[in-house]
């Protein structure tokens, strides 16, 4: 499960955890920003795995956000600094800065929840396509 997670955000497919999730490898080139290879490069999992599949991470990322918001709250509230302004701003800012990042990860965490890692996975999808 640990190695899960690094995975998970540095957005690589969760069956073998070395292919990756995403055409371009930045989250903050707006071309192509949320292209997906159809399938690993590296194992052939398929990504698209239904029609509409990527729908569910909306509810991940919509979790992420509240904890960013809460998470600023209860810094500035700690720091002694709260004030509906500041925490608007700074929320506003953080949200629209790590949108791009969280809505990938959001899709990265989604697929991980279904994909379970495979450590052969490399191993076997290379017998089938190279016999
Ligand atoms: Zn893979």
């Amino acid at each position: 499960m640990s190695k899960a997670v690094p995975s998970i955000l540095k957005l690589k497919c969760p069956k073998c955890r070395k292919g990756d999730l995403f055409v371009n490898k930045s989250s903050y080139k707006y071309k192509g920003f949320f292209d997906m290879p159809e399938k690993c490069s590296e194992c052939g999992q398929d990504f698209e795995i239904e029609t509409g599949f990527y729908y569910g991470a909306m509810y991940v990322s919509y979790g992420i956000t509240i904890a960013i918001t809460v998470a600023i709250f209860v810094a500035l509230t700690i720091l002694n600094l709260f004030s509906i302004t500041s925490f608007l701003i700074l929320d506003i800012v953080a949200l629209v800065v790590t949108a791009p990042y969280v809505t990938r990860v959001s899709r990265s965490i989604w697929i991980a929840l279904m994909v379970k890692y495979d450590a052969n996975a490399v191993k076997i999808h290379e017998r089938k396509t190279h016999p």
